[in-house]
Parts: structure tokens; C-alpha cells; sequence
């Protein structure tokens, strides 16, 4: 570090200012930064990281950099970005950033057909090219190959996983059949029941998934699997400020024709207290406000404002949605089945209890003013109202005396008691709900004739019994804190602690040591040592969360509905139980907007255990594997001469007994430690 060096410098807001040396101290540097003339940045010593040469120039791949740290790194994507390069490769892992804007070109079917069959690196970085090399090392290797796409929310984890779905079916689609029409859109299905706005996204997954496309001997696409696990329940009862309930709910208020809002009784969202929570704005494009007539915007009730998004329009994605319902093979029967029960969903939010004076017990009764929405929901669900009425607002129990079970009284609810069972039981339909939609995938998957067994879960058993195990597990512990007289969530926590001691995979955040049980603050919890990293889980919100048991008076009374797919529903209960970096570049989700130190951490976050070990080490030199080759193939036998260049170049170092410390191999170079390229170089002429 001398005087005058240019350097990047640690920074607040931009993560890392670039600027040169104009004091070396004991423990700090002196840096003036380009940006600011006159003013000054102190940095420490292991905090400033050498600069490249040519700051302004990028590079497709992070490998490719001559000083490789984490600032040149960030330089080098906030660049490319700006310049709508939003695809970076470190060796064989991507980087995307997502742009929040449509780029042209950058996904249309030539560039599809332009990475097919190309090896990584000879094309600019893009996911075309992730997906082209799983697919190009299934056929070799005939093993699963697998796509790690994961990032925070709002990075572009779900439109990323589309573009490689559409890449895959495609390219390799058999083109007979409408497999992979089916793949496609199950999507919209997915995201209309599955997804919902928050403040960092307005079309955030709330559950996971894992998709798995199969291909047949022939390498042409056979099908596809959906598993799908833990839809975030809370959300159908509760939304934080400025978030929404999904999206199906806004879409068939604004967007479903009229006679069926009529028969269902839609109204506008702030009519219904599950919609109501958060935002009860709908999403509507330009183009479809500039088309509704006043008539079906009073209809469609845009009186409380709407939002524009690039991807959402709810008006247009009610018909997005039922399309794809109808190409999945669902009848109209079926359709107005699916959407009945989720205006149920909606009635049943606005059913409202009150104390019941007469009652000596303590039992509530229905608020008079929502016999209306019972009576609705009654009808759409296909049960008797008196008897709706009564499973809400009380409950079965059976006492058991010596093992032999007694007879059944009725217990009635508290008015909280009722108001908790009655978001239970929303809850409980519209999960199940999902889940029956999701299946319904499969189900065609087979009438296809091609059985595919489901995936199984081997690998990480112990984690999965942290969580699960009965007695000690993590969910265990959660039901038995809920039934305690006054559960909290510090005592639950202190639970998991105690009850999972010698666990390795279960630890304490770091900054809440606990020294003894009155230590914890409640909005503490544990971290668990996934595969991926350790994730750290508050607790805060957890008994809350879990808080959506059914009585069995409820579960029973549906098994008897007349509505065919309540029924259903009710009947079959079976609860369903995976590299790409994606890079969220500004929480306002808007285009060309850069903030560095939140890039910073998302990288840090990402765990890219390749590149930290790139970048802690650096490896300035580099050659092109073809420059290695044309530069060495007459030295060697012919039969190493025959291999293409990169592995040519392996073999070679292997033979030579190069130290493995000393080189990294990139997709089209490889990387020497300082002075390493020299030494080899000198190896090879001497030979
Ligand atoms: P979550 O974890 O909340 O589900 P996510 O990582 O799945 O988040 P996406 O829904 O894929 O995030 O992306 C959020 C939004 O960013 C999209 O709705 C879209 O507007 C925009 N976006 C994402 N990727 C791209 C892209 N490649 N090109 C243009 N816009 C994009
Ligand atoms: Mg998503």
C-alpha cells in the first residue's frame, strides 16, 4: 500500500469508495476519494483492497479480475449492471442482479437458441447458460442435476426459475406434446394462490418449492413435479401494513366476470376484514385502467386507487388464471368449485363474534350484524347454517375415564376462543385448498403414463429431526408451549435450548448468550446449522403463528359438506413436504439503481464459498486455457494433445504434480498464484 495507490475504501451506503492513498498511519489509511476532492475517508488496513488497473473496465467473469476482493467484485457488478449486464460468472457460479426493468432481448427465443449446446464461458454469463450446462451434464453423465437458486426476496429467485423452466422445455421439448405448455403454467397458477405483495416484493413467493423436470432416454422432456412445502398461513387472516393477502383474492374482486361475483357476493377488498389488514389496493396495468368502462370500474371497485407493477395486473391475471386452469384440465364445475371456496374463505373472515351475556359460561355468540356473511358461507360451503354456527362458537369434548372414552359435551368458546377457531378454520380451507391444486398437477402427470416416484429426502435426517422429532423437535415443543395456560415465546425458546442441548446443528444467536433463563429477551430464538449456512430463527411470533389448530367439530362438519371439493378437501388430508445467486441491487425495486453495502451483504449472505476463497487468496495471473494449450501441445504426447483445451490443462498440471494451492481452474482460464505462472512456465521449457 503506497502512497498515491489507488484503492476501494469501505463505505456506508455505496459499500466501497474508490480513492487514493494520502496517508498511511499505524492502524488506519488515509484515502481522498475520487467522488469528493478535499475530503478524506480512513480506512483499516485488512478493509482497503488494491483497485484494478482499469476501474471502469468489466469483466464476464469475477475470476477474470486482477486484483480479486471484495470490492473489486462489487465494482465489477454494480458496473455491468448499469450497463444492463445483469448476469456475472464466478467461475462456474452465477450472479444475477435483478434489473426491474424488461432488457431487450436478453430472454427472447433467439438468445434461447443461441446458448444451446454451448459450453460455459464461450457465451456472455446468462441463466440460459446455467440451465444449458445441467442439461448438457445430465445427458453425459445420465445423473440429476440440480439448479440452487436462492436469494433474498425480491432478487429474482421466481421470474429466474421461469426463464430456466422455459429455456429446458423449449430447447428439448418434445413439441407433440403439451407437456411443457403444462409446466409453463402451472406458474401463474402457483403465484395467483402461492404469492402476495409485501413491502420487498409485490409478487413474493410465501412457500417453497422444489421443480423437477424430467427427461426421457431420448433427452427430450417428459414432465415435471411440483413439491411445495410450508405456505405461510398467517397471511390469509393478518397482513402487516402495506403488504396483501395472495393474489387470487384481489384477482377475482377485480377481475372475475360479474354474474360470478354476483353468485359468490365479491365486493371490493376493504369490504372483507381478511383483505383489509394491510393494502386493499389491486394492481391494474395501464392498459387495462385505459380499457375498463366506468361501469366495470365501479364493479370492480378501483375506487380505493391501484398500483402498477411490470409483472401484476389483477384484472388481466384473473384470466391468466382460469386460462391455465382450464388448459390443466379443470372444468368449468371444477373452476367455480375452486373459486367458491375461496370467497368462502373471504365471507368466513367477516363472521364476528360477541360476548354472550345470557351465556353463565362464558360462551359467545354470533354478532348480529354477520349472519349474513354465515349464512354465505353456509351456502358456498355446503353445510347447514345452524350448524356452521354452533361448530364455531363451540367445541367437542370427550372425556375418557380408565381408557374408555366418555360421552361427548359440548364446550362453548370464549369470544377470543371463537374468533382464533373461526381464523383456523380459513386458514385450514385455503391451505388445503392450495395443496389440492398443486396435486392436481400430478394427477395429469400421470394420466400421462409416466409415473415418477417422489422425491425422497435423505441427506439431512438430523436436521429434519431437530425440527420434527417427537417429544424434543422443535414443532413438538411449539404445540406443547401453546397449550400451556399463558405460552411465551421465551420459554419456548429456553425449551428448544434445553430439551436439543448436545444438538450440533442448533445454536445461540451470537448476540444473545445466554447466561440463565431470565437472559433471553423475547425477541430472541436459535439458529440452526443448515447445509446451506445458519439461519437464525426469532421466536417472537411463533406461538402466534402456530396458533391455527382445527377442532375436530369443524373437521368433521366439512367431511359431510355437499359441495363436492369441500368435501374433498376434508377427506384427504396429506400434507406435502435443492447454484445461482440472485442479487436484490435496491429495496425500492426501481431499474439502475445501485446500493452498494446492501449488494455487499447479499454476497456475504450468499455464502459463495468460492469466491471468498478466490478473493482471500488472489490469484493476479491468468491464461486462457487455449493460450496454455497452443502454447505446450508440441511439447507433450499426442494422445494429451487429442483433449480439448481445459482439460488438456488439468492433465498437464496433474502430470506435472502441480500444487493444487497454486492455480484455480475458471470456465475459459485458469488463475496462478503470484508467480506461480512463472515457475510452471520454467517447468515446461526446461522439460
Ligand atoms: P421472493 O423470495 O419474495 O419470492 P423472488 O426472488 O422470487 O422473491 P421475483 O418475484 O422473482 O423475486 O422478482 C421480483 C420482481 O423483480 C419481479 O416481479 C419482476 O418485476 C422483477 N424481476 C425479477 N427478475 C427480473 C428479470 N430478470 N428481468 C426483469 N425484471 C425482473
Ligand atoms: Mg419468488
Amino acid at each position: 500500500m503506497d502512497g498515491g495507490k489507488k484503492v476501494w475504501v469501505p463505505h456506508a451506503t455505496d459499500g466501497f469508495k474508490l480513492g487514493r492513498i494520502v496517508d498511511i498511519g499505524s492502524e488506519f489509511i488515509t484515502v481522498e476519494p475520487f467522488d469528493a476532492p478535499g475530503s478524506t475517508l480512513r480506512a483499516l488496513y485488512d478493509r482497503t483492497f488494491p483497485a484494478e488497473e482499469y476501474d471502469n473496465k468489466d469483466v464476464d467473469d469475477n475470476c477474470g479480475l486482477m486484483y480479486l476482493n471484495e470490492a473489486t467484485l462489487l465494482n465489477n457488478l454494480r458496473m455491468r449492471y448499469m450497463k444492463n449486464k445483469i448476469y456475472t460468472f464466478t467461475a462456474n457460479i452465477l450472479i444475477a442482479l435483478n434489473p426491474y426493468a424488461k432488457i431487450p432481448h436478453l430472454y427472447n427465443s433467439e438468445t434461447r437458441h443461441a446458448y444451446k449446446g454451448k459450453s460455459l464461458g464461450t457465451m456472455p454469463p446468462h441463466v440460459y447458460a446455467i440451465a444449458d450446462k445441467a442439461f448438457r451434464d445430465m445427458k453425459v453423465s445420465k445423473l440429476s442435476q440440480s439448479i440452487i437458486v436462492s436469494g433474498e426476496s425480491g432478487a429474482g429467485k421466481t421470474e429466474s426459475t421461469k426463464y430456466i423452466l422455459k429455456y429446458l422445455t423449449d430447447n428439448w421439448g418434445t413439441k407433440a406434446g403439451p407437456i411443457e405448455q403444462r409446466i409453463i403454467e402451472c406458474n401463474p397458477l402457483l403465484e395467483a394462490f402461492g404469492n402476495a405483495k409485501t413491502v420487498r416484493n409485490n409478487n413474493s413467493s410465501r412457500f417453497g418449492k422444489f421443480i423437477e423436470i424430467h427427461f426421457d432416454n431420448k433427452n427430450f422432456v417428459a414432465g415435471g413435479f411440483i413439491s411445495h412445502y410450508l405456505l405461510e398461513k398467517s397471511r390469509i387472516c393478518v397482513q402487516s401494513k402495506d403488504e396483501r393477502n395472495y393474489h387470487i383474492f384481489y384477482r377475482m374482486c377485480a377481475g372475475a366476470p360479474a354474474d360470478l361475483q354476483k353468485k359468490l357476493h365479491l365486493a371490493s377488498p376493504d369490504q372483507f376484514r381478511y383483505m383489509c389488514r394491510g393494502n386493499t389496493q389491486y394492481f391494474v396495468s395501464k392498459d387495462t385502467e385505459k380499457q375498463l368502462t366506468n361501469d366495470r370500474k365501479s364493479q370492480t371497485f378501483l375506487k380505493n386507487g391501484s398500483l402498477h407493477d411490470p409483472v401484476l395486473d389483477d384484472v388481466r391475471d384473473f384470466k391468466v388464471c382460469d386460462d391455465a386452469m382450464s388448459h390443466l384440465g379443470m372444468s368449468d364445475d371444477e373452476r367455480f368449485s375452486v373459486y367458491t371456496v375461496v370467497a368462502a374463505v373471504l365471507h368466513l373472515g367477516n363472521i364476528e363474534f360477541e360476548d354472550n351475556h345470557e351465556d353463565t359460561r362464558g360462551g359467545c355468540k354470533l354478532a348480529d350484524a354477520t349472519t349474513k356473511s354465515l349464512l354465505v358461507v353456509a351456502v358456498l360451503l355446503g353445510v347447514e347454517k345452524e350448524e356452521l354456527q354452533e361448530a364455531l362458537i363451540t367445541r367437542v369434548m370427550q372425556a375418557t375415564r380408565g381408557g374408555v372414552k366418555g360421552t361427548a359435551i359440548k364446550v362453548p368458546l370464549k369470544y377470543s376462543e371463537a374468533s382464533s377457531a373461526r381464523d383456523a378454520l380459513a386458514k385450514a380451507i385455503y391451505s388445503r385448498l392450495f395443496d389440492y391444486i398443486v396435486l392436481r398437477e400430478q394427477l395429469l402427470y400421470e394420466k400421462e403414463g409416466l409415473n415418477v416416484k417422489k422425491i425422497k429426502w435423505t441427506d439431512n435426517t438430523d436436521c429434519i429431526e431437530l425440527i420434527e422429532m417427537k417429544g424434543k423437535g422443535i414443532f413438538d415443543l411449539l404445540d406443547e408451549e401453546s397449550k400451556l395456560p399463558t405460552p411465551k415465546p421465551d420459554h419456548f425458546t429456553m425449551e428448544v435450548h434445553n430439551r436439543n442441548k448436545q444438538h450440533f446443528r442448533l445454536s445461540i444467536p451470537r448476540k444473545s448468550k445466554l447466561k440463565s433463563h431470565r437472559d433471553v429477551r423475547d425477541d430472541e430464538g436459535f439458529l440452526i446449522k443448515h447445509f446451506a449456512g445458519a439461519v437464525c430463527y426469532h421466536t417472537t411470533q411463533f406461538i402466534e403463528k402456530n396458533n391455527d389448530a382445527l377442532h375436530a367439530s369443524l373437521e368433521f362438519l366439512f367431511r359431510e359438506s355437499k359441495n363436492t371439493l369441500v368435501k374433498q378437501l376434508f377427506e384427504a388430508v396429506e400434507i406435502s413436504t435443492g447454484k445461482l445467486n440472485f442479487i436484490s441491487p435496491n429495496s425500492k425495486m426501481c431499474d439502475h439503481m445501485a446500493e452498494g453495502a446492501s449488494i455487499l451483504s447479499q454476497l456475504e449472505c450468499a455464502g459463495m464459498n468460492a469466491v471468498l476463497d478466490l478473493m482471500q487468496q488472489g490469484y493476479p495471473s491468468r491464461t486462457q486455457f487455449l493460450e496454455l494449450y497452443n502454447m505446450y501441445k508440441n511439447y507433450l504426447p499426442p494422445d494429451l494433445a487429442r483433449l480439448d483445451p481445459r482439460l488438456f490443462c488439468k492433465a498437464l498440471f496433474k502430470a506435472l504434480g502441480l500444487d493444487d494451492n497454486d492455480f484455480k481452474f475458471g470456465l475459459t482460464k485458469v488463475f496462478f498464484r503470484p508467480g506461480k505462472f512463472a515457475e510452471f512456465d520454467e517447468i515446461m521449457k526446461s522439460d
